[in-house]
């Protein structure tokens, strides 16, 4: 199943549990498009526009299960950052902003990173969106700290992950120490995350990024592959661990706890069957499809829906929308307690929800989105 039929089912199926009355279904339609709108810019060879609707839509139900007061957006161009550039990306990245620079706006549509792109990349659309309606920081976020980005909004969604999983954990009597972790993808999200949870006494037992997959059960150095990484661009030739020959395997690797950690749709019916952990972190966006869910319910295993796990990032996004319109910079302790903040409420709200309609957390996380915005809807009135 693609990814917007994927989303598409997941909001219809909340819609179902929490009764909405169809109508109300379409005037959503209209109000997200009033923004702020908030959701990544992503370079990617298999961006294409069913994907960002699915994406967009994700980021409407993330931002109000985090709390925050956006509607959901996405963009993205189907391009392989790693081939081009610097000179030509930045070239790029003026060309798209020219395109879309009246669609952007401090209470319109705020992009921020996504796959592929990054605080480099949010410092060029700043400044070619200011050539046309003058400098103002808060039209992106993910900048860089000196143009304006918050402090602590790099590793935010990494660190989000790590929160969501300490709350998750806590249900289960559980601790980050001691557990063993895969980690797919070795971007801004998956190496942040391994750094902290290998802080917190995790073992990282195996990673992939695209230039290949490493694992060592007796747990990855990651200080050192960091550097690796750094220096090889790349988690390839890592001496700490042996290498995986087929990178899509490292799904199945043993490990308790599998945090997928780049593009959509990685877990299907083909190795949904044979995956070995307990707990699935989806730090990626739509990871798991929905025939995969199902397989994995059946087999008990737990996951934490995306559009919670991953609310990390936007939710820093937030704070620094927040200063650039104050003026003012928040210290990174603040940044970090905030979120903390943020993500233990949101685990709160989505085990509410999962009580109420008796349901597994990703349905859980649907309808509080959903009936967030259901709710606000409701209040604004109905045309007479
Ligand atoms: N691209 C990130 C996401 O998918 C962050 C979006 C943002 O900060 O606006 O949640």
């Amino acid at each position: 199943m693609n990814a917007l039929a994927a989303t598409n089912r997941n909001f219809k199926l909340a819609a179902r549990l929490l009764g909405l009355d169809s109508k109300l279904e379409k005037r959503f339609n209209m109000t997200m498009l009033e923004g702020p709108m908030k959701g990544g810019i992503r370079y990617h060879p298999e961006v294409e526009p069913d994907e960002v609707n699915a994406l967009a839509q994700l980021m409407t139900w993330k931002t109000a299960v985090a709390n925050i007061p956006y509607g959901g957006a996405k963009g993205g161009i189907g391009c392989d950052p790693g081939e081009l550039s610097v000179s030509e990306l930045e070239r790029l990245t003026r060309v798209f902003t020219q395109k879309i620079h009246d669609l952007i706006g401090i209470h319109t549509d705020v992009p921020a990173p996504d796959m592929g792109t990054g605080p480099q990349t949010m410092a060029w659309i700043l400044d070619e969106y200011s050539k046309f309606h003058g400098y103002s920081p808060a039209v992106v976020t993910g900048k860089p700290t000196d143009l304006g980005g918050s402090l602590g909004r790099d590793a935010a969604t990494g660190r989000g992950v790590l929160f969501a999983t300490e709350a998750l954990l806590n249900e289960y009597g559980k601790t980050i120490s001691g557990q063993r972790f895969v980690i797919q993808g070795f971007g801004n999200v998956g190496s942040w995350a391994a750094q902290l949870i290998h802080e917190k006494g995790g073992k990282i037992v195996a990673v992939s990024d695209i230039s290949g997959a490493i694992k060592n059960s007796k747990g990855l150095d990651i200080p050192s592959l960091l550097k690796h990484v750094k220096e090889q661009r790349g988690v390839k030739g890592f001496h700490g661990g042996e290498s995986i020959q087929d990178s899509n395997s490292i799904l199945t690797e043993d490990c308790d706890i599998l945090i997928p950690a780049a593009l959509g749709g990685v877990i299907n019916r083909e190795n949904a069957n044979d995956i070995k952990a307990k707990f699935i972190i989806e730090a990626a966006n739509h990871p798991t499809d929905p025939e995969a869910d199902e397989i994995l319910s059946k087999k008990g295993v737990v996951i934490l829906p995306d559009i919670y796990a991953n609310s990390g990032g936007v939710t820093v996004s937030y704070f620094e929308w927040v200063q650039n319109i104050q003026g003012f910079l928040w210290n990174e302790e603040k940044v970090n307690n905030e979120l903390r903040t943020y993500m233990t409420n949101g685990f709160k709200d989505v085990k509410e929800m999962c009580k109420t309609h008796n349901c597994d957390l990703r349905m859980g996380a649907f309808t509080l989105g959903v009936n967030r915005v259901a709710r606000a809807t409701v209040l604004r009135g109905w045309e007479a």
